[in-house]
């Protein structure tokens, strides 16, 4: 049995800790001196649990995807996280979050954005507790997800384009780090993955572990047993997965499947599949899996996908799939694509399409017909259409 929890210092195995510079140390370690305490006190717990059944709408339904299930010869349900208020599982976190900054008495929220959800959903709890919000998104991005920014706006933050590197995620990333430094006293960054120094993996894993914990009473409830045979989440930096497996870490009856995306292909040089041509670094504050030269300079990642466009992923998956507990599947633009269109057609879900990523691993995998899967429908497609629409004219009439 392996050891799923993180140490002291904030490591899964040989994953994780804080690499940060030293103008940072003050606002990390304030959060890892308060969150577990915050966390697990009744009055926040009542909180989060009120806003989070009031305002985002759950418990999320888990839904028996009957057609489907037909087509792969399996028992395949559907945690529909696409349900939530602003469309994703981004915004379990950032309410735990925001709350967690007004009890540090923070001003002004910063965050970073790939496909807008973590913007959105930031930029909605800023709304929701009246503070001010600063989302910093790539130029790429700002372009592929026209539909989030100018969500963002009406919400009320002010969006910031990042200009360096491939324009994408990562370099959001870095201008949201590059701010908090510069705003160390009255500033929350509110991290949008299980990714970053100590304590963010951990505590971004625990707000969102409560899709797993209502998995286990619906799967009891719809299938006589509280576990299924695999969970299918994708991974960006991982926060839906580790929210979909966190009750099932230590669960070996449970296939823990991790879905990247290949862009063009693995070894297309167009990619972000870190789990395959990632080797240990640091990047973001932890030290984890990531694409990197020789000589450790970053390597671009692509994804059409702009919520899967990062070139590492968080330490808690680098050490699930090192350890065997998580197996890694990569999965091209081109089968997303497919995979979107398909689950469109076969359910009436128009699924995120970095969710189509973990459906079209399912044409990876091999099952029983007794086998219960559940696939973690991270979020909606709404702000896909326009790459749908692109897909959809290269196609062939029906
Ligand atoms: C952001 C996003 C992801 C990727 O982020 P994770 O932290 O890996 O979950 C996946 N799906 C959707 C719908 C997203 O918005």
């Amino acid at each position: 049995m392996i050891h799923t929890q993180i140490d002291e210092r904030g490591y899964y195995g040989r994953f994780g800790g804080a690499y940060i510079p030293e103008m940072l140390q003050a606002n990390v370690e304030e959060l890892r001196v308060n969150y577990l305490r915050m966390l697990e006190d009744p009055e926040f717990r009542r909180e989060f649990d009120l806003l989070l059944k009031d305002y985002v709408g759950r418990p999320s339904p888990l839904y028996y995807a009957d057609r489907l299930s037909q087509h792969y010869g399996a028992k395949v349900y559907l945690k529909r996280e696409d349900l939530n208020h602003t469309g994703a599982h981004k915004i379990n976190n950032t309410i735990g979050q925001i709350l967690l900054a007004e009890r540090l008495g923070k001003k002004r929220i910063i965050a970073e954005t790939g496909a807008g959800q973590h913007g959105v959903a930031t930029a909605t709890v800023c709304a929701l507790k009246g503070l001010q919000c600063i989302v910093y998104m790539g130029e790429v991005d700002i372009e592929r997800q026209a539909p989030n920014v100018a969500r963002m706006r009406m919400l009320g933050a002010e969006v910031r384009p990042a200009r360096s590197g491939s324009r994408t995620l990562k370099d959001a990333t870095n201008e949201a780090i590059r701010d908090w430094i510069n705003n160390p006293e009255d500033t929350h960054y509110i991290i949008g993955s299980v990714v970053g120094p100590h304590p963010y993996p951990d505590m971004v894993a625990r707000f969102q572990s409560v899709i797993s914990e209502e998995m286990k009473w619906q799967l009891a409830e719809k299938t006589g047993r509280d576990y299924p045979d695999a969970i299918v989440a994708c991974v960006g930096g991982g926060s839906n997965a580790a929210g979909a497996y966190y009750h099932y870490l230590n669960d070996e009856r449970v296939r823990l499947i991790a879905v990247e995306a290949a862009g063009l292909g693995v070894d297309s040089g167009e990619s972000a599949a870190t789990s395959q041509l990632g080797t240990e670094g640091i990047i973001h504050g932890s030290r984890t899996l990531l694409m990197q030269t020789e000589d450790g300079q970053i390597v671009e990642p692509y994804s059409i996908s702009a919520g899967l466009d990062y070139p590492g992923i968080g330490p808690l998956h680098a050490f699930l799939i090192d350890a065997k507990r998580a197996e890694a599947v990569s999965v091209t633009d081109d089968e997303a694509l497919a995979a979107s269109l398909f689950v469109a057609r076969q359910e009436g879900i128009i699924p995120a399409l970095e969710t189509a990523h973990a459906f079209a691993a399912l044409d990876h995998m091999s099952y029983g017909p007794e086998d219960v899967i559940v696939v973690c429908l991270s979020g909606r497609g709404d702000k896909d259409l326009a790459a749908f629409s692109a897909y959809l004219e290269s196609q062939p009439l029906p």
